[in-house]
């Protein structure tokens, strides 16, 4: 090996060293900014994010308590309105306000939360919650049925439909302009 090639290899091997060291320096650097900064991440599941009102998270029936019985008289206006078609419904043999559902399966693996069936109900009865954790392996678990939700709705003593608060009137007309 000539003293020009030995040179060569050292420049080679002393830029190599440079270049990691900056590296390792650098990086300890951004460590080093970040570890005293306030953290904007959040330990789920220690710490559990309080969601905002009209969240669309799980489903609750609202029960009358003076008439002992659900708020919904199955007119199906929410099944019509989910363009999911995850809600199942059968109602009694009554009429008008006087029917209540015996079945009202709505299936959460098949839903894309969007309210639109919380819109369409006429009644009172069908909300959405604050609650979001529902992940599991059985999709089969996601089927609420109308037991459930109304036992939700009782655990959250849920007495009005959940919706997001209204824009105010100067908000609202400075984006329509927008
Ligand atoms: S939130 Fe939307 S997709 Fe889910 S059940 Fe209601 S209408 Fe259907
Ligand atoms: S939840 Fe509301 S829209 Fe759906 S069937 Fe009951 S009353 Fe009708």
């Amino acid at each position: 090996m000539t003293v020009k090639e030995l040179l060569r290899d050292a420049w080679g091997i002393a830029k190599d060293i440079a270049t990691g060291g900056f590296s390792l320096l650098n990086g300890h650097h951004v460590t080093m900014t970040n570890f005293w900064r306030p953290r904007v991440t959040e330990w789920y599941p220690r710490e559990k994010r309080v969601p905002p009102p009209g969240f669309r998270g799980g489903f609750a029936q609202l029960w009358d308590a003076e008439r002992d019985r659900p708020n919904c008289i199955a007119c199906q206006l929410c099944a019509r309105a989910c363009p999911d078609n995850c809600i199942y419904i059968e109602g009694d043999d009554a009429k008008g306000k006087n029917k209540r559902p015996v079945v009202f399966d709505l299936d959460m693996a098949v839903c894309m939360f969007c309210g639109l069936c919380v819109e369409a109900c006429p009644h009172n009865a069908l909300t959405m919650t604050s609650e979001y954790e529902f992940s599991t392996a059985d999709k089969g678990s996601l089927i609420v049925t109308l037991e459930q939700m109304i036992e939700t709705g009782k655990r959250l003593g849920l007495t009005e439909v959940q919706r997001p608060p209204q824009v105010p009137a100067e908000a609202q007309a400075t984006e329509e302009q927008a």
